[in-house]
């Protein structure tokens, strides 16, 4: 199956042989055809799926033949990373067609931003907070909108979003296909897509490529003593591990990693909150060019984060919810690439695990013993020695969907 087969055009086609994209992914397949037909789609997908192609090559098909400059498409997603990406792949994808993309998200200034959608823009990429803020000025009219993406829906609807959507969709005005996209489909996000709608196909994609399968995870029972010098122990012994992805629960264990991590001549940056977002971006510009193999970071960067060289995802600290775990670990293996997950599991954090167990549908660590042997000195669990925390006495357990 090629792109054209779907319903894009040659031209398009021709740009994505340029890009390499040699083969439609699942989520591609199902979704171009249904939104080439005009149709609204409730569609499961999550990052690393190709999911964003799926709905900007429609879109950028339909958009040509530009009229007056105010926008007619407007993605909605829930952070700035993935505003970001998104309007990048779009422009990648329309290769100098003359299309404007604007992207706007909070955390910066709003003169920019202004600006450019005063200068006239097809496509509009926004974080619901700040677009809502804009229009609220007069500085974006949504009047012309008749293509209207909310990606990440679930995410949308945690971060609490949905009062400024409502809000930006009665902006728009006349006849609009709208295409949801969400990792999850559950209950909240089933009433969010009747509610915004119209007599939708609903396309899902198998859990194997929403969870790739060419992503190793592995498990490391450990106390959180020993975390730090575990970590380092896999760095320095494993010369695979050339550009990881850390994720840890708080800000301020991100900078305590990263500065451990540094202290042991490993070259890592953290990406936080607490950081600016200017400093954000160029941090993860200097992660993509490989000036440094250690990213540390919190959850906000779990979503959307297009990084395609990540070798290493660690799970440092577990995620609270088995659909995070999946979200953190799509950072690497994405696109047929291969890759590895990490995850330090503590004794107290079995319910965690199986919880993760049940989304991905495969037991994380097979050999794992029965409950009443979690806690005994066997030799699964880490010990601190020398009052260090090092130890090489941790346990991996593997498991590769590849080896089922
Ligand atoms: P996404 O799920 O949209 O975040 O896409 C993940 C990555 O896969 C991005 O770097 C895309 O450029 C890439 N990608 C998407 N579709 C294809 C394809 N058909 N062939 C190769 N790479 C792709």
């Amino acid at each position: 199956m090629n792109f054209t087969e779907l319903g894009l055009t040659k031209r398009i086609s021709a740009v994505l042989e340029k890009l390499n994209f040699v083969e439609p992914t699942e989520i591609q397949q199902k979704a171009i055809p249904v939104i080439v037909a005009g149709r609204d789609i409730m569609a499961s997908a999550e990052t690393g799926s190709g999911k964003t192609a799926a709905y900007a090559l429609p879109i950028i098909q339909n958009l040509k033949g530009t009229s007056e400059r105010k926008p007619r498409c407007l993605v909605l997603v829930p952070t700035r990373e993935l505003a970001l990406q998104v309007q990048s792949q779009f422009e990648r994808f329309s290769n100098n067609s003359g299309m404007r993309t604007v992207v706007v998200y909070g955390g910066t200034g709003y003169e920019k931003q202004t600006r450019l959608m005063r200068r006239g823009v097809d496509v509009i990429v926004a974080t619901p907070g700040r677009l809502f803020d804009h229009i609220e000025r007069g500085n974006a009219d949504l009047s012309n909108v008749n293509m209207l993406v909310l990606d990440e829906a679930d995410r949308m609807l945690d971060m609490g979003f949905l009062p400024q959507v409502r809000q930006i969709v009665d902006e728009m005005e006349g006849r609009r296909q709208t295409l949801m996209f969400s990792a999850t489909i559950s209950k909240t996000v089933e009433r969010i897509a009747s509610e915004f709608l119209k007599n939708p196909v609903t396309v899902q994609v198998n859990t194997s490529q929403v969870e790739p399968s060419s992503i190793e995870q592995r498990i490391y029972h450990i106390d959180e003593a020993g975390k730090d010098a575990l970590l380092v122990q896999l760095i320095k012994d494993e010369p695979e591990m050339h550009s990881v992805l850390v994720f840890t629960k708080t800000r301020r264990k991100a900078s305590k990693i990263r500065k451990r991590l540094c202290t042991s001549d490993i070259t890592a940056e953290e990406i936080h909150g607490d950081i600016s977002q200017s400093q954000r971006e160029k941090t993860l510009a200097r992660y993509r060019e490989g000036r440094f193999s250690v990213l540390v970071a919190t959850d906000i960067a779990a979503r959307g984060l297009d990084i395609p060289a990540i070798s290493h995802v660690v799970n440092y600290d577990l995620p609270m919810s088995a659909a995070d775990y999946v979200h953190r670990i799509g950072r690497t293996g994405r696109a047929g690439r291969s890759g590895v997950a990490l995850s330090f599991v503590c004794a107290d954090q079995r319910h965690l695990m199986r919880d993760i167990e049940k989304v991905t549908g495969r037991p994380l660590d097979p050999n794992a013993p029965q409950q009443k042997n979690d806690h005994p000195s066997d030799h699964r669990r880490s010990r601190p020695r020398n009052g260090n925390g090092a130890s090489r006495r941790f346990s991996r357990r593997r498991t590769s969907s590849a080896s089922r």
